[in-house]
């Protein structure tokens, strides 16, 4: 067998942050960036003789997520302890959901360079999280609990993902989604969206393969690249005769590195969270509407406007871009119009500098004048470039079309123009009544520099051919 006969499986958990003002389990703030220690109380350190009082906002966004990736939502589920020790984790244990989530499976479906795929998940829990250690300075590791208690949701996929291109492209679909609902801000940075990923190689239609756990991985970049690492370590295990073994890998920079041996689901020792009730869900939460979210946006853009499946994904990659794209509609330009100059001349340009959408200079409303000129034959695409220079620039719509002047298409100043150029050029007018055709171009040519380029291109073929005719000789 060749060393591409591997299959790769990759299952993401996704720890996703709530956007609720206060903790899980206590009425701790969970503001980031406060000092060290100064949002906790005795609930969220552990103390002896306190109880949980369960946040329900917090399931309130949960849910909205679950509905939004057509999970089964059970009428009851069930709060465990996962039982571990680690300095962060003052309470030795973890409030999660094992045996009873909230959600189970739905599917996410994602967009990747214009193919369509459905990644079905297995469940989504919720849960609090944990403190966190920092090895800082002086030889000493500190810890702060601000972060303990803050609530989560664990959004588990199958292991349906093939490639590190799909892993990323369903992380970017997930965060996208949780954003357009407001459930949570998405900041891989601040660990707000943080991702595991699960990676193990097959024979293909072979039974899962040894799976290693990835840990650290809190950019996009990181993610790709510590996935493309490990593959090619399996790979290279694997094709030695060797065995992977099962562990949990840190990603560091450039390798992953051993972190600890796997635990299994046992050593866990979870069990019902005596201290909570079942979680019974509120008949207004699962009525609360939602809004349109990307994967149906982007099927909207297809069915219903026309666009191709990878104009609509790059339309629906953030919602500052598909904002900017239906600002554009609503003041009178054309979807395909749109989606082309958005796509290629806006986002190509701002890509080169490093730019989102958000920041664009060139706002929606200028850019659709613009293409509702080019629509309406007022503009050559050639103006039209030059225009959206000026647009790029600071100038307003209005000024930079009137900058850049219109199309000529008045017949009479056309006809004169042309009249000119065939009086300066009887040898070529020779050249065409002789047949040659080609000189036709030479003509278009001369008229367009004569109108500084403005001339309509189509009325200005059909008056050259007429003007030509009408001089052949009898
Ligand atoms: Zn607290």
């Amino acid at each position: 067998m060749t060393a591409s006969s591997w299959e790769v499986v990759i299952g993401l958990e996704v720890h996703c942050q709530l956007l609720t003002a206060t903790k899980l389990f206590c009425g701790c703030s969970t503001r980031f960036g406060a000092a060290p220690n100064s949002q906790t109380c005795p609930v969220c350190l552990g103390h002896p003789g306190v109880l949980p009082v369960l946040n329900a906002e917090a399931v309130r966004l949960a849910v909205r997520l679950a509905r939004a990736v057509g999970g089964t939502l059970p009428p009851e589920s069930v709060f465990s302890r996962k039982n571990y020790f680690y300095p962060d984790l003052p309470k030795g244990y973890q409030i999660t959901q094992y045996e009873r989530p909230f959600c189970e499976g739905g599917e996410v479906e994602v967009s990747l360079r214009g193919v369509r795929l459905v990644v079905p998940l297995t469940r989504i829990h919720l849960e609090e999280d944990a403190g966190k250690s920092t090895h800082g300075g002086h030889g000493l590791t500190e810890v702060d609990l601000n972060r303990a208690g803050t609530p989560l949701v664990e959004i588990v996929s199958e292991p349906a993902l093939r490639s590190s291109d799909e892993a990323a492209a369903y992380l970017e679909e997930l965060r996208n989604l949780v954003r357009t609902l407001g459930v949570s801000d998405g900041h891989l940075e601040e660990g707000s969206f943080r991702c595991d990923a699960n990676v193990s190689l097959r024979r293909p239609g072979a039974p899962l393969g040894t799976r290693v756990e990835l840990k650290n991985l809190n950019s996009f970049t990181f993610v790709k690249k510590a996935i493309d690492y490990e593959v090619a370590r399996q790979r290279e295990v694997l094709e030695e005769g060797g065995a992977v073994i099962q562990e949990t890998r840190l990603w560091d920079e450039r390798v992953t590195r051993p972190m600890r041996g796997k635990e299994d689901a046992h050593d866990y020792r979870y069990f019902p969270e005596p201290d909570l009730l079942p979680l019974r869900l509120r008949s207004e939460w699962l009525a609360d509407a939602l809004p349109e979210l990307p994967g149906t946006r982007r099927r909207r853009y297809v069915d219903a406007l026309g666009l191709s499946q990878y104009d609509a994904e790059v339309l629906t990659a953030d919602s500052a871009t598909s904002a900017f794209f239906e600002a554009m509609l609503a003041a009178g330009a054309g979807p395909k119009a749109s989606a082309n100059w958005l796509a290629n001349e806006l986002m190509g340009r701002l890509n080169t500098e490093g730019r989102s959408v958000s920041a664009s200079p060139v706002a929606p409303q200028d850019l659709a004048a613009l293409v509702v000129r080019t629509q309406d034959g007022r503009l050559s695409s050639k103006l039209a470039k030059e225009a959206f220079s000026r647009l790029w620039a600071g100038e307003s719509a209005a000024a930079a079309i009137a900058a850049v002047g219109e199309v000529v298409s008045d017949s009479a100043a056309l006809e004169a123009a042309i009249a000119d150029v065939l009086g300066a050029s009887p040898d070529e007018v020779a050249q065409f009544h002789a047949g040659k055709t080609k000189v036709v171009g030479f003509f278009v040519g001369r008229i367009m520099k004569a109108l500084q380029g403005k001339a309509d291109p189509q009325l200005t073929q059909a008056l050259l051919l007429a003007a030509l005719e009408a001089r052949r000789p009898t």
